[in-house]
């Protein structure tokens, strides 16, 4: 386990050694943006261009613990961003796919993936608080971006047993069953619903 993993994350309460594990492997340097790099490891989130962010690493390391991956999971992450977050779910599960409204992030994350050896984590442009209706059910997924409720298409594109994990307000919750549990206090950017106005595409 690398340093910044033992004191930022197992040392904080993160347990699960598949997630320890995905984060000592996944290297986040790849993900932030150049002028950002030194600050790589730091414990906290980095802006990314657009006025995004990438998530602080302890709240994706608490998102992805309650997500409960085994490895043969098929699973939706929504607000791609700089793809970080997707690396490690495709590092811990089956199958990833990823949306981003912004097309110029998309294509970021697109060649941040492919650096890190995971070309394979499909990344598409749209509103995915439509989730991606051809591609559903997913075993769990994993939502970057605030939302005043749960958006319903989501649920419904949540296999039975799956697990999601996102930002309400500001709070991240897991939702599993008609069980809905605050994991912690967070603040995320807003999950943009309704533009682009179409359904998921390459
Ligand atoms: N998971 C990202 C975090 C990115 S911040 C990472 O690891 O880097 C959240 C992202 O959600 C932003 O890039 C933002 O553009 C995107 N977003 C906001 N609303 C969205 C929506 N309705 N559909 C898809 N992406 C959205």
């Amino acid at each position: 386990m690398s340093d910044w993993v033992d004191v930022q994350l197992r040392r904080r309460g993160i347990t699960d050694e598949r997630v320890l594990d995905a984060m000592t492997r996944v290297p986040r340097e790849l993900f932030v943006p150049p002028e950002s790099r030194e600050l790589a490891y730091d414990d906290a989130a980095l802006r990314l261009p657009f006025g995004q962010t990438i998530s602080q690493p302890y709240v994706v390391a608490v998102l992805l613990q309650a997500l409960r991956l085994t490895g043969a999971e098929r699973v939706l992450d929504v607000g791609t961003g700089s793809g970080y977050q997707a690396a490690l779910l495709r590092t811990l599960a089956a199958g990833v796919v990823s949306v981003e409204r912004i097309a110029a992030l998309a294509v970021q994350a697109r060649a941040n993936l492919a650096a890190a050896g995971l070309a394979d984590v499909e990344v598409l442009v749209g509103d995915g608080s439509l989730g991606v209706p051809g591609r559903a059910p997913f075993d769990a997924i994993a939502v970057a971006a605030a939302a005043p409720s749960i958006p319903r298409p989501l649920l419904e594109q949540l296999a039975p047993g799956g697990r999601m994990v996102l930002p309400v307000r500001d709070r991240l919750v897991l939702v599993s069953g008609s069980k809905v549990t605050t994991l912690l206090p967070a603040r995320f950017v807003p999950l943009v619903v309704g533009f682009p106005p179409r359904e998921p595409s390459t």
